[in-house]
């Protein structure tokens, strides 16, 4: 059974303006070089990756959509599946 889901942050284009912070406040901090740092991940290619609980999945979701440039995304364990 699933329990935990994938958060994706294309760390690159961020622009550090703390949009999605007030969603998942204990889980970013500013970076010196003026994007956010994702805390707990790991970088995986382009993107900065961290697991998340299936049981806070509406905080992640509501994260990702308020990234007004797109770049947080959420996925089932898998990766496979696209849930925001
Ligand atoms: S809302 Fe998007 S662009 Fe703004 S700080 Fe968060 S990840 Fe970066």
């Amino acid at each position: 059974m699933m329990t935990t889901l994938r958060f994706e942050f294309d760390r690159e284009r961020c622009l550090g303006d703390a949009v999605c912070a007030p969603y998942a406040p204990d889980a970013w901090d500013f970076g010196k070089d003026g994007r956010m740092v994702l805390r707990g991940s790991r970088r995986q290619g382009k993107c900065w990756v961290r697991e998340v609980p299936l049981a806070e999945l509406e905080r992640w979701k509501a994260c990702c959509d308020a990234c007004p440039e797109g770049l947080l995304r959420l996925y089932d364990e898998t990766g496979m599946r696209r849930l925001a």
